[in-house]
């Protein structure tokens, strides 16, 4: 009997499996002929990365090529592209002819994705798929002083740049989301990778969306992005994504959605018509790794020889093949309600590793660094088997099920003196017993002696355990609490450790403290976001999402849900103009209260959530900005009428409050801050009780500081005496600039100055010029980014501001 013919379309990965298993099964139940596009047999694609940089050669990752198709039996078509499938006469047009077919396998793969930006078709322009892109690359990156751009910060894109960067090219990846590898990594994982990018010499921008791509002769010169920095370049590569291979099927009419429709048995619309790999879409999905290709053509070998077999999609996971860059991410590892993390970091080796767990389930996986036990926790996942018994100790891997679940103070009594507690300092348990002995009986104590957990911080849980297991009832734990349950650390740790270790984003303080949650939770979210924008104003930007419900709607909430909204009023000053825009604004949106609030300005009450942007429009167009009444900053300045119409008045009170205010708003501080001026000692204002408050007198101004009028009552303390206005004010933004500097997230500063003591600030602030002359230029460094009016930003009519749920009612004084 003639034997049936079969016709392949495509020599990829996926085709090759199949045609492997066919023969394996059957060597003669077809007659085969092979078309491929490109001019050469099967290679295993995923290694074209260690071929680009250099780690193996072109001919070490070939896996099908003409001789093993030859002594298959296969008629091979290398290098001529199929241009059409007829489907009534069952043939396929290839480039030098026709040949007709019993069944037809089409296994096209993928065709990258170009975004079509202006210049994308430019020469230099490439994307990352072939042995040919790979050449192109790696002939230029061993160029010297090749300049590459890479879009795309995935798995391709990274393995582009890394490759290129191996050869010594000068690389820098641009990254519209976040953080790399959105898809398949957390922001933890992220940053660690972007760190070990960045110290193999890649220059990593997230956040960063590509405008144009400009070019010169013909060639690409330059990456321009749409902020308007220009990124220069001799080769650009386009790492944003694939798309099914589908439009032969689709010309032939067969089902096409993103992929070519198959059934489980890789059957497309056409009986007769088969389809496996990345151009197929099954049950909705559509594949880009290899591992559920294999799959299927283990499926597709048995349909084409009638055998009953169904294609059951799988987990997949990940890798990234760049050297020294251990990365493993498999299942599901958003956030989700129901779903409970563990994670574990080990900042100085680098190590991450995060479990997503639902019910008594592994549902997800994420790995940096440490990579050894995926395989272990990827088969958890994928047979969703019940981890209840091991979930203590799960994290550690394999190794550690079975045994009897670990006290960690048994632990810790077991370590042999040489054992090494502190790994930065190199201080073993030994020392710090001996300094315990030596009469160190608390942490403070032990960290003078030794230096032990005085570095990253990270042991200081270790050495109070120490403390606790040597000193047995004598220790008395700490009375520093905590930031929050997601780390041992306090506020005062967090704040040093962010200096010392120069962090400057929310994953690098989660990474490098051993943060216990992968994010951090509403406790600490706000108050790191905080110390990072008051450490490092120019390198780290706002996270809105890190702030309290107030914040986020720069307005605030009342108990029945509508907002207040309120216009800043420079030390209390306003103009029938002003005024009359605000009745407008009140009669058109229907406010139904308006008060005079204790801080001297006008508060709108009773505003509907959905009205907001407009309101704050119109307030906006009559020249005020927001004042701030929602926020961790300045509030207000308030003043009496001074010189310029109180006989008493000594000095110019409303113009110094001014000033203040002008100076001093949009700026981010740990909680509220109020100020007030009086001019005179009859103290109209009540400037003795706000955080600052300064009476003016004849012979200048006294300044006081650390007072407070809400819950707690409190007189300021006097901080200094100054001759002028300007040292004054200097005074006043140095005090506020140290506060920021230092003071616990939702410390007041009354609370911040019992703390530290008055002495200590005065040391800074009065006594030592140079440091108040720096304090003031670091506040006016920070004002330089953060004086910002959120109305300005936000109030467009027509724009709807993305309000967040009204979870958090954070109520405060509307002052
Ligand atoms: C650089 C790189 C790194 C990768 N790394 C990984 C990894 O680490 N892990 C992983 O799982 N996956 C990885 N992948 C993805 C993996 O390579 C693909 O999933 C796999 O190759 C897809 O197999 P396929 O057979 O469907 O398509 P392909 O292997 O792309 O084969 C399709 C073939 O069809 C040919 N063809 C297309 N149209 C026609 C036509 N009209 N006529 C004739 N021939 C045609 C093409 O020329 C091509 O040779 C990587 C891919 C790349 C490019
Ligand atoms: S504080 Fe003195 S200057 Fe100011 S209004 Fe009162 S009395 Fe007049
Ligand atoms: S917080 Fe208390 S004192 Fe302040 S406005 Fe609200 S109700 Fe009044």
């Amino acid at each position: 009997m003639e034997r049936q013919k079969l016709v392949v379309i495509g020599a990829g990965m996926a085709s090759g499996r199949a045609l492997e298993h066919l023969l394996e099964a059957s060597p003669g139940a077809y007659d085969i002929t092979l078309f491929n596009a490109e001019p050469r047999g099967t290679y295993n694609r995923i290694l074209l990365s260690p071929v680009l940089s250099g780690e193996k050669t072109f001919d070490e990752i070939v896996t099908h090529d003409e001789t093993w198709y030859a002594t298959s039996g296969i008629a091979c078509r290398f290098g001529e592209k199929v241009l059409g499938i007829d489907r009534d006469r069952k043939t396929v047009t290839g480039e030098k002819g026709e040949v007709s077919y019993d069944k037809l396998l089409i296994a096209t793969g993928s065709t990258p994705v170009i975004i079509p930006l202006p210049g994308h078709d430019l020469n230099g322009v490439i994307a990352y798929r072939d042995l040919e892109d790979t050449e192109t690359m790696a002939e230029l990156a061993k160029k010297p002083g090749a300049r590459v751009v890479v879009i795309g910060g995935g798995l391709l894109g990274l393995e582009a740049a890394a490759g290129m960067a191996a050869h010594g090219a000068d690389v820098t990846v641009v990254h519209l989301m976040g953080h790399l590898m959105e898809r398949q990594l957390d922001e933890a994982a992220g940053y660690l990778l972007r760190k070990a990018l960045t110290d193999r010499g890649i220059k990593v921008l997230c956040s960063a969306n590509s405008k144009e791509i400009l070019g010169q002769d013909g060639h690409v010169r330059a990456l321009l992005l749409d902020d308007g920095t220009e990124l220069p370049c001799d080769l650009l590569v386009m790492a944003v994504g694939i798309r099914p291979g589908t439009a032969l099927a689709k010309e032939a009419g067969l089902a096409v959605g993103r992929g070519i429709h198959v059934d489980d048995q890789m059957i497309t619309s056409d009986p007769d018509i088969l389809a496996v790999g990345e151009c197929v879409e099954h049950d909705g999905a559509i594949f880009g790794l290899v591992a559920p290709l294999y799959d299927q053509a283990k499926v597709v070998a048995k349909t084409l020889l009638g055998d009953d077999a169904a294609y059951v999609q799988r987990e997949v996971s990940t890798k990234l093949k760049v050297t020294g860059c251990d990365l493993f991410s498999a299942g599901d590892f958003a956030d989700g309600e129901g779903r409970e993390d563990i994670v574990f970091r080990d900042p100085a080796r680098g190590v991450y590793k995060r479990l997503v767990i639902e019910g008594d389930r592994l549902i997800g996986a994420v790995m940096y660094g440490d990579t050894g036990d995926s395989g272990w926790f990827f088969n958890l996942i994928q047979s969703g088997e019940d981890i209840g018994e091991m979930r203590d100790t799960l994290i550690f891997g394999p190794a550690y099920q079975g045994g009897a679940a670990v006290d960690p103070m048994a632990a810790v009594a077991a370590l042999p003196p040489e054992a090494e507690i502190c790994g930065c300092n190199g201080i073993c348990k030994g020392q710090i017993v001996d300094a315990i002995a030596g009469g160190a009986t608390d942490l403070g104590a032990v960290r003078v002696v030794t230096k032990a957990s005085g570095s990253c911080g990270t042991c200081t849980g270790l050495v109070e355990q120490v403390l606790a297991v040597t000193l047995g009832d004598a220790y008395q734990a700490p009375a520093a609490q905590p930031v929050c349950g997601c780390t041992d650390l306090t506020h005062e740790d967090v704040r040093r450790l962010i200096k010392a270790q120069e962090l400057k984003s929310q994953p690098a303080v989660w990474q490098e403290l051993g943060w216990k949650t992968p994010n951090g939770c509403h406790v600490c979210r706000p108050a790191v976001n905080y110390y990072l924008l008051a450490d490092w104003p120019l390198d780290y930007a706002d996270d809105p999402q890190s702030r309290f419900v107030n914040e986020r709607n720069h307005a605030n909430i009342q108990k029945d849900g509508t907002f207040s909204v309120m216009p800043r009023m420079w030390g209390g000053i306003t103009t029938p103009d002003e005024l009359r825009a605000i009745a407008d604004a009140a009669d058109k949106y229907q406010v139904p209260t308006v008060k005079v609030t204790g801080g001297q300005r006008i508060d709108l009450l009773g505003v509907k959530k959905e009205d907001l942007p407009a309101i704050w429009y119109d307030l906006n167009r009559a020249g005020m900005v927001s004042g701030h009444a929602y926020s961790k900053g300045l509030r207000t300045v308030k003043t009496c009428v001074g010189t310029d119409h109180c006989r008493f008045g000594t000095q110019d009170s409303t113009g110094l409050g001014i000033k203040l205010e002008k100076t001093l708003w949009g700026s981010w501080t740990p909680h509220k801050v109020k100020l007030a001026v009086s001019g005179c000692p009859r103290n109209c204002a009540e400037a003795t009780c706000k955080d600052v408050g300064i009476v003016c007198v004849d012979s200048g101004y006294e300044v006081g500081v650390a007072g407070a009028a809400g819950m707690d009552v409190k007189e300021t303390e006097f901080l200094a005496k100054a001759e002028r206005e300007e040292e004054a004010i200097a005074l006043t933004v140095a005090f506020i600039q140290l506060y920021r500097e230092n003071a616990k997230y939702l410390d007041r500063p009354y609370k911040w100055v019992a703390k530290v003591g008055l002495d200590w600030v005065k040391a800074q602030v009065v006594d030592d010029l140079d440091t108040r002359a720096a304090l003031v230029e670091r506040f006016e460094i920070s004002q330089s980014v953060y004086r910002k009016d959120p109305w300005a930003e936000h109030a467009k009519p027509d724009t709807a501001v993305r309000f967040q749920p009204m979870a958090d009612l954070t109520l405060e004084a509307a002052e």
